[in-house]
């Protein structure tokens, strides 16, 4: 893996023939009792001691990741849009950043249809990647996406994603249901896992992946599916990235004391 370049919304890595971008959407906060310990209750202050806090609330950075490989550019993930905290929306800010046009984007593929995942399909214009040919949703959650008002003007290109399958060369989907129920990550090239919201706060999530969010659907089953990815991922030494990982969005796992480390990549790594 080599970092080719880094903006401030914006970091590009090459893996082999293929080359993955982290594109911010922006960053907002939420209430420090959306992270729940095994018993379903919000966490004891001591708990969050190690929390990465901005006024008090949880940072929660949004993003979306571009892969361009051989046979075609896939995004994953497209951001709130203007449908959920109004610092959000920026991921068109920071596809100028890296020099990508809404036009070169050829498939789209969704973690889950939550609105920070499935907003920006659609913008004030209608699609906002019109040559995106086929937008893949896991069976489990076509019928949430079909539901969304917002997707009208894109439901004629919606394709069922499952397990296994291949949006582009050098990408596959895995199973990571918990969340919602047709969670998606996708591994890229064999070592790059992009785990959409399998960790929605890495400060205390990696040190404690026994920590579920409150969103989460089913708790018990998110955090097996996270304790299950993540010891993969360290196993096989792939690096990870995620919708809500802290800038610039992509880095490393490593075992710490109780669980995990999060080592963000760099231009200097
Ligand atoms: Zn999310």
């Amino acid at each position: 893996m080599r970092v080719l370049r880094q903006g401030p919304l914006s970091i590009e890595v090459e893996l082999g023939e293929t080359r993955v971008i982290a594109l911010s959407d922006g960053e907002t906060a939420m209430p420090m009792d959306r992270l729940r310990g095994p018993d379903g209750a919000a966490l004891p202050p001591e708990a969050l001691v190690v929390a990465d806090l901005v006024d008090g609330k949880l940072r929660l950075p949004v993003r979306c990741f571009l892969v361009r490989g051989r046979d075609g550019c896939l995004l994953i993930d497209t951001g709130a849009a203007d449908a959920w905290h109004p610092v959000l929306g920026r991921l068109p800010e920071a596809m100028v950043e890296a020099g990508v046009g809404a036009r070169e984007v050829t498939v789209i593929a969704l973690t889950h249809t939550h609105v920070d995942h499935l907003s920006g399909l659609v913008g004030p214009q209608g699609a906002a990647f019109p040559d995106a040919e086929r937008i893949l949703v896991a069976t489990e959650e076509l019928m949430a996406f079909r539901a969304e008002p917002r997707m009208l003007p894109v439901l004629p290109r919606l394709v069922p994603l499952e397990q296994g399958d291949g949006p582009i060369h050098g990408v596959t989907a895995i199973n990571a249901p918990g969340h919602s129920p047709g969670h998606m990550a996708f591994l890229v090239e064999g070592r790059l896992l992009i785990w959409g919201d399998l960790v929605h706060h890495a400060a205390v999530q990696f040190p404690a992946p026994e920590v579920t969010w409150a969103f989460d659907e089913d708790q018990p089953q998110a955090r097996a599916s996270r304790l299950a990815l993540m010891a993969q991922a360290e196993a096989e030494g792939w690096l990870v990235a995620g919708a809500h990982l802290p800038d610039p969005g992509i880095g490393r796992i490593a075992r710490s004391a109780s669980g995990y480390v999060f080592i963000p990549v760099g231009l200097d790594v």
